[in-house]
């Protein structure tokens, strides 16, 4: 093992420590997360003293750099205790890698005062920008902003105003989240700590180095300069599809985790059961479901390796791997939905009460899975089109 990979399991190891030692905290706010749509305060202040939001800044502003395993490792651990709090965290760790894109005089304005800044970056919905003196206006509604409520700065999709018959051009766009308000839209059946609402700005000046191409913020420019940390060198978009799963992976391990624990406390109504693991039927489906979970997180662990190596070696990774990415990541959410419909069967009536556990972790990764990048359906039709070299469907993977 070299230094750095000693080195990076060091770090993962002292991460997890991190999330064990704040996950009652998290436990304890996820009712409140869930009732208010907002991770409670406890929460915020939980994850910037554990750092768990600075994984995937870069050291030179003082954050942890580390990989895509460990944030996928810390991303499962945190699910365990809220997965709201998990998606928030992924969120942020992903939108500040999105902002290590942006030019050096931007990076020091974001990072510069402080390490654990927080960011949202919202795609999902493009506004307008607007040449203007020094800079643009920037106009437009942005929904599903993960984590607005929490975060500092944002970056959002914009199409840039062109002048009749002139190409369309596409940017990013970075904005203090104070120069935004939010409109409260996320009335969602899981996920709702996460208080993905809308942003808005109406004619927000942003200067000129706040605005990028899209295609160099989504593109996978920076995969082989050797002059980056290998965090930088990450395709950023393949790297937050993973940790979103996980999010989802995790969530699964921990239903599964809650239904084994309960299992030898109730018996099977209304059989003679007294205690499920008597009953063949029940272990049986369990195993076929833990199964499953473990094959999701296979699916994750292979792509999350498959990423870091690549950033290690400072080599691209060929679109055939990437849309493979595509594929481990829906197939990994897809079989987490269905064990975790299987997990509530097993778990009987009572798994549907507001009060029990299962069924915050089934509204939870059942939303979180139906995020674009986790797509299923997209996921299959990427990696099977690569045995033909079919068009990508995807334009940034
Ligand atoms: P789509 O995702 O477009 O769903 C299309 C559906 O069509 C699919 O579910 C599929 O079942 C079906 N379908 C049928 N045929 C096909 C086919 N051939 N190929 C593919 N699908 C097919 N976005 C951001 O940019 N930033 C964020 O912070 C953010 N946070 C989010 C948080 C959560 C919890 C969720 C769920 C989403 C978030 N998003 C975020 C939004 C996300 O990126 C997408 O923009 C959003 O999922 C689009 O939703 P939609 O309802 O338009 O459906």
């Amino acid at each position: 093992m070299t230094n750095s990979q000693t080195e990076e399991k060091g770090l993962r190891a002292e991460l997890l420590e991190r999330v064990h030692a704040i996950g009652p905290v998290l436990a304890d706010g996820v009712a409140e997360g869930d009732r208010t749509r907002r991770l409670p305060d406890a929460s915020v202040r939980a994850v910037d003293e554990s750092q768990v939001g600075m994984v995937w800044t870069a050291k030179s502003y003082g954050g942890l750099e580390a990989d895509v395993r460990t944030l996928s490792e810390v991303t499962k651990a945190l699910s365990h205790y809220c997965p709201s709090t998990s998606w928030v965290v992924n969120n942020i760790n992903g939108s500040n890698l999105l902002a290590t894109r942006f030019p050096a005089r931007t990076q020091d304005e974001v990072f510069g005062d402080d390490p654990g800044v927080k960011l949202a970056s919202i795609f999902a919905a493009f506004g307008e920008v607007e040449r203007a003196e020094g800079g643009f206006l920037l106009t437009g509604k942005w929904p599903y902003s993960s984590g607005i409520l929490h975060d500092d700065w944002a970056i959002l999709g914009a199409k840039e105003t062109v002048a009749e018959g002139e190409p369309p051009k596409m940017a990013s766009v970075l904005v203090p989240v104070a120069d935004l308000t939010i409109e409260d839209t996320w009335h969602t059946v899981g996920m709702r700590g996460t208080g993905s609402h809308t942003a808005v700005a109406r004619e927000t000046f942003v200067p000129e180095h706040r605005v990028l191409p899209v295609e160099q913020q989504l593109g996978r420019g920076n995969t082989t300069d050797v002059s980056l940390p290998p965090l930088l060198r990450t395709p950023a978009v393949a790297a937050m599809a993973v940790i979103c799963a996980s999010v989802v992976v995790g969530a699964g391990q921990a239903a599964r985790a809650f239904v084994v624990d309960q299992a030898p406390k109730r018996g099977i109504a209304p059989t003679t059961y007294r205690s499920r693991p008597e009953s063949q039927t029940f272990v049986s489906s369990l195993g076929r479901t833990a199964l499953s979970i473990d094959a999701a997180e296979m699916h994750v662990n292979r792509a999350a390796d498959v990423i870091d190596e690549a950033a290690a070696a400072a080599v691209a990774l060929p679109e055939s791997e990437l849309r493979r990415i595509r594929g481990d990541v829906g197939q990994a959410v897809s079989l987490v939905t269905v064990a975790l419909d299987e997990l509530m069967w097993a778990h009987g009536a009572a798994a549907f009460s507001e009060s029990c556990l299962l069924e915050q972790y089934w509204r939870d990764a059942n939303t979180a899975a139906r995020h674009a990048m986790l797509n299923v359906h997209v996921g299959h039709e990427l990696y099977g089109g690569s045995f033909f070299d079919l068009d990508c469907i995807v334009p940034s993977l």
